[in-house]
């Protein structure tokens, strides 16, 4: 496959992976079967990308998520235990995810996206704001309510050595969240965990292995298999690929895309490589030191960046062409630290464009075209 609708291929050498670790050989209808699939994998995959353009996203009006001014702040506390101050991870963050569509959050590390994506979950209680999925605030639910909610968004975690139990055989891992809500008998749930098994490229027999057997691109994909498990309608897929070598990330997301054409899926996609966010996501926002600075459809985020740290960001994705050159904006200074943010736009200590007034008063969000938001006090009305 090519991660990028239109930008820089990914480097894939699917036949030469790690993915093959498994101590007991294939049988060769197997070994047949998976390199006819890592073959089209490898394709190009414009009959599922343009299956699911922006334009899709317009057929439905209401949101099946919508976050509003969501604020995660951690305390800070003395060795005493007094409260010093806060850490604002995240702040004042909005944003929809409409059925079918493919929401990427990206920015550097700790600008706070993976935080958005748990309080989003409520797997850590956000400090301020709602989350309305289907009608509900999922910041107000408690307990049975909220337990009967999360069965419908579930998460695919980072790293895919730790999100699995090592002393369960996978069959177990995935069946767990079927045993926890109660759902089938336990034979229901078994042929379940095998059929989901088949989906994500297994044989049934191998629910009866160990993580350990399995090398990491395989481990993320019985990750996936975990949380399809309940039948969420959203998966919030937390930088699912970073963890993995370049040529299994294509398989991952190949396996993402198949599966939510499949079944209808919403993803808010979490990452900090561009290139792949620009290839699965349909509207893609910008995070920086906790807050969201700008949101926009991807082909128009990529080919009119407005937010000066937005540009920034985009000119440092490589281009595999030696012959095109690129003006790359570097930032100066340090990212500042989100235990004191800076006043007005956190953005002013670093960007290249701060005026005076940058520096005191928070600039307003403005709609810069149709679902193109951007935080800049260069764009104000
Ligand atoms: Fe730069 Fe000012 Fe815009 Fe912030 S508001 S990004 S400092 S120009």
């Amino acid at each position: 496959m090519t991660l990028s609708r239109s930008a820089e291929p990914k480097k894939t050498n699917l036949l030469t992976d790690t993915d093959t670790l498994s101590p007991e050989p294939e049988s060769a209808t197997d070994i047949r079967r998976i390199s006819a699939e890592e073959t089209k994998s490898r394709e190009i995959r414009d009959t599922a990308a343009d299956a699911r353009p922006v334009e899709r996203i317009g057929e439905h009006s209401q949101p099946l998520l919508s976050v509003r001014s969501l604020q995660k702040h951690f305390p800070v506390r003395s060795a005493l235990g007094r409260r010093t101050g806060n850490v604002q991870a995240v702040n004042d963050v909005s944003f929809d995810i409409y059925p079918g569509e493919t929401f990427g959050l990206v920015g550097e590390s700790g600008c706070g996206k993976s935080t958005t994506g748990r309080a989003v979950m409520n797997l850590i209680e956000p400090t301020g704001g709602e989350v309305w999925y289907e009608g509900r605030d999922l910041t107000k639910l408690k307990g049975a309510q909220l337990k009967e909610m999360r069965s419908n968004i579930q998460m695919v975690f980072q790293d895919p050595y730790t999100s699995l139990d090592p002393r369960r055989r996978i069959g177990y891992a995935i069946e767990e969240p079927l045993h926890i809500h109660r759902r089938g008998t336990k034979s229901e749930r078994t042929e379940r965990a095998m059929s989901l098994l088949e989906r994500v490229g297994f044989r049934p027999d191998q629910y009866y292995r160990y993580p350990h057997e399995f090398s990491g691109g395989q481990r993320q994909r019985i990750g996936i298999a975990k949380a399809l498990a309940l039948e969420p309608k959203l998966l919030i897929c937390d930088e699912p690929v970073s963890a993995l070598d370049v040529s299994i990330q294509s398989q991952v997301i190949n396996l993402l895309e198949e599966i939510q054409q499949e079944r209808g899926l919403s993803y808010l996609f979490v990452a900090h490589d561009l290139s792949v966010v620009r290839h699965i996501a349909d509207r893609v926002g910008v995070m920086y030191l906790g807050g969201l600075v700008e949101q926009a459809p991807t082909d128009e985020l990529f080919g009119n960046p407005l937010h000066p740290y937005t540009q920034s960001l985009l000119s440092a994705v490589p281009i595999p062409n030696p012959r095109v050159k690129k003006d790359r904006v570097v930032l100066g200074g340090e990212v500042p630290s989100p235990l004191n943010p800076p006043s007005g736009c956190t953005f002013h200590t670093r960007c290249p464009f701060a005026m005076d007034v940058c520096r005191s008063v928070v600039p307003e969000r403005v709609q810069a075209a149709p679902g193109h938001e951007v935080q800049c006090h260069l764009y104000a009305n």
